[in-house]
């Protein structure tokens, strides 16, 4: 199943997040043998334990809800960001960078479910939030693109329609604040059930947990 998934996405040029959440060690370093190094975890406790315990050449990636009183847990290590959704976050990570003496990548979560529960820059907000960052001039991050979630649906046409709409969000984003920033051109969309769709609106980093790992038993 790896060796597919991974076959597939080479070809595409999209680069695979294995989202090891919940499942142990072991079935990390499984992957890690055949050499893959992106592994993507949503728990700062978990995180950090695993960071601890695992050969430090894996490019930890964060993808859930990030707390702010938790930031300082894992600068010292996080290779990237997905979730960044509110100018407060993306402050104390640049604070807790530059203390590390350390630049952490970021990604700039948008919220382009209909379900109200799931976190993210509002698509309308986008603009005034990029113009804050702008002025902002923060140290110790580089925003290099937009992540988001579609919604937990059957309807293919529905998840097509946001994740289409991501990638128009992302080309607006570029066009009008990182012209110039060759850094800024990733687009993290797609998990288990929708990577193919997401790779075909044009992402270029799918986060895949189940599809590798097997059904987690929480989340
Ligand atoms: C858990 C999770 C994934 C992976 O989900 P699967 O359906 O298991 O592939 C991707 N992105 C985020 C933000 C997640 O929390």
């Amino acid at each position: 199943m790896f060796e597919d998934i991974l076959a597939y996405l080479s070809s595409k040029q999209v680069q695979l997040i294995a989202v090891s959440k919940t499942h142990p060690d072991t079935a990390i370093m499984k992957l890690y043998q055949k050499n893959q190094r992106a592994f993507g975890e949503n728990k700062v406790q978990e995180l950090v334990g695993k960071y601890e315990r695992l050969p430090k050449n894996i490019n930890w990636h964060f993808i859930g809800h990030l707390q702010r009183n938790k930031v300082k847990y894992i600068a010292p290590f996080i290779d990237t960001i997905h979730s960044i959704d509110s100018l407060k976050i993306l402050k104390e990570i640049s604070k807790e960078a530059l203390k590390n003496q350390r630049v952490i990548k970021c990604l700039i979560q948008v919220k382009i479910a209909k379900e109200d529960e799931k976190f993210g820059i509002a698509p309308l907000e986008l603009t005034d939030f990029f113009q804050v960052v702008q002025n902002d001039k923060l140290e110790g991050i580089k925003i290099i693109g937009l992540m988001g979630m579609a919604t937990f649906t059957d309807d293919l046409d529905q998840i097509q329609y946001e994740f289409n709409w991501l990638q128009k969000l992302f080309a607006e984003v570029k066009n009008s604040f990182f012209k110039k920033d060759e850094d800024f051109k990733e687009i993290s969309m797609g998990m288990s059930g929708d990577y193919k769709m997401a790779v075909e609106c044009g992402s270029t980093m799918v986060r895949i947990g189940s599809l590798l790992f097997g059904e987690r038993n929480y989340q």
